[in-house]
């Protein structure tokens, strides 16, 4: 059985809104072994609507449609299937009669434009709507000696869960497989990179099907599992995991949700110890992806913003370190590095933490960029660990910080697993 999902309003396809509808039908479907094949997003015209509906029918057995059933003059979509099925629109009383009492309930009387949601193609079927006036529409459609199920639902999110779950799933017919999906996440490697090393794994067509996507420099494989039973699919998974786990090794930080963020603050707290962030140049981005994250406060001591890497840092001054290092004369003679590990042992020794991290984010525009120069410098000093790195951006310069940001979090994250050594790099 092939899906398929229609989104359907002009504030959908002008992308003042986005089509959020097909994304949670297409899992929802998926998790019941009815793959989606298409999704399509359409303004709100009626000859384009009845022509992308019979497009539909022509490959898909389930058309899942959304929005377009409410009464004003730009909802098309009861007229659009109307004109597909080549059928009037006639009055179903019992709707009629829901929607007067839903307003008679607010102490209003139902306008008139609204006795058209009690109106249905004629050989249709209406769908409860517990949550709104707009009743979905339920076609039992033949093509050749193909059946295909066309419905349709209100666009607003909510109305349109309810109605799929209350409503339509119990009339869909059961898909052959169940599907089912995990998600492994990555960091400090490129995607192209993260291919090449997981070689046939990635291979189109396999079984589990294993999908990388990157966003915000973390990469992520989607295990895609089809198989006769859930337990089938679990143990494909697990099995790919493992492999993928043997060959990235301690890239992989962690599965579905789970950000870099969420693994220090479990490792910290797992072992009962704390950190303290120093951020030049990143508008404390590490201090908000810690404090994003439950129970951060058993580990996290604070962080400071500096907007400025001089001796004017009061907490620099205060710090009996100052005297041995000036961080502006570091800066001069081009030796950042030494002034990350010094900002990182002063905001230690400020905050009395186990760890800290600073962070100097010096990227400058490309035009003016030295060659060979590095973007960031990174410190991490702590009861085991004295380290300061250079880091260089590959890729998209949009999401420079966060990739900061995330680089300094995955060297905790990597020393608290014991993976790092003490030198520098
Ligand atoms: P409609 O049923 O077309 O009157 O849509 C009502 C409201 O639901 C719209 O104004 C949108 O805010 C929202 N909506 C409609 N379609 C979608 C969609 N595909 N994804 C997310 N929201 C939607
Ligand atoms: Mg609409």
């Amino acid at each position: 059985m092939k899906a398929e999902i229609i989104a359907i309003g002009s504030e959908l396809t002008t992308g003042a809104k986005l089509d959020t509808n097909s994304q949670w039908l297409s899992i929802e479907l998926a998790s019941i072994g009815i793959p989606v094949h298409f999704h399509q997003t359409v303004a709100d015209e009626l000859d384009v609507l009845a022509e992308i509906i019979r497009i539909a029918s022509e490959r898909s057995d389930l058309i899942l449609i959304t929005g377009g059933l409410g009464p004003t003059l730009d909802d098309l979509t009861r007229e659009a299937i109307a004109q597909f099925m080549n059928a009037e629109l006639e009055l179903h009383e019992p709707s009629l009669e829901f929607i007067e009492n839903l307003f008679a309930s607010f102490n209003r009387t139902m306008p008139d434009r609204n006795k058209i949601q009690a109106m249905f193609p004629k050989g249709s079927k209406p769908l409860n709507n517990p949550r709104g006036t707009a009743p979905g529409i339920w076609v039992d459609w033949k093509e050749g000696d193909r059946n295909v199920i066309i419905a349709a639902m209100p666009g607003v999110p909510s109305e349109m869960k309810m109605m799929f779950r209350k409503e339509l799933l119990p009339g869909l017919p059961a898909g052959n497989n169940v599907i089912k999906i995990h998600r492994v996440n990555c960091f400090g490697l490129g995607e192209s990179p993260a291919e090449e090393m997981l070689g046939e794994l990635t291979a189109r067509g396999r079984e589990p099907e294993v999908g990388i996507t990157v966003h915000h420099a973390t990469i992520t494989l989607r295990i895609a599992s089809s198989g006769k039973s859930e337990k089938e699919c679990e143990t494909a998974i697990k099995e790919t995991k493992n492999n993928i786990n043997e060959i990235l090794g301690s890239y992989v930080f962690g599965e579905e949700d789970e950000e870099l963020q969420d693994i220090v603050v479990s490792l910290l707290n797992q072992k009962e110890m704390t950190l303290s962030t120093a951020e030049f140049g990143t508008g404390g981005l590490i201090s908000h992806l810690i404090t994003e994250v439950k129970n951060y406060d058993q580990c996290f001591s604070g962080g400071l913003v500096i907007p400025k890497l001089s001796s004017r840092i009061p907490f620099l001054e205060d710090l009996p370190i100052e005297k041995e290092l000036d961080p502006e004369k570091e800066l001069e003679s081009g030796s950042q590095q030494r002034t990350a590990e010094m900002v990182a042992r002063s905001c230690k020794e400020h905050f009395q933490s186990d760890f800290s991290i600073a962070i100097i984010e010096v990227s400058e525009s490309s035009e003016s960029k030295v060659e060979g120069k590095p973007d960031a410098y990174i410190s991490l000093v702590g009861p085991d660990i004295s380290i300061s790195k250079k880091h260089y951006y590959v890729g998209d310069p949009a999401i420079r910080k966060i990739r900061a940001a995330k680089t300094a979090l995955n060297l905790l994250r990597l020393h608290l697993l014991g993976f790092l050594s003490f030198e520098n790099q």
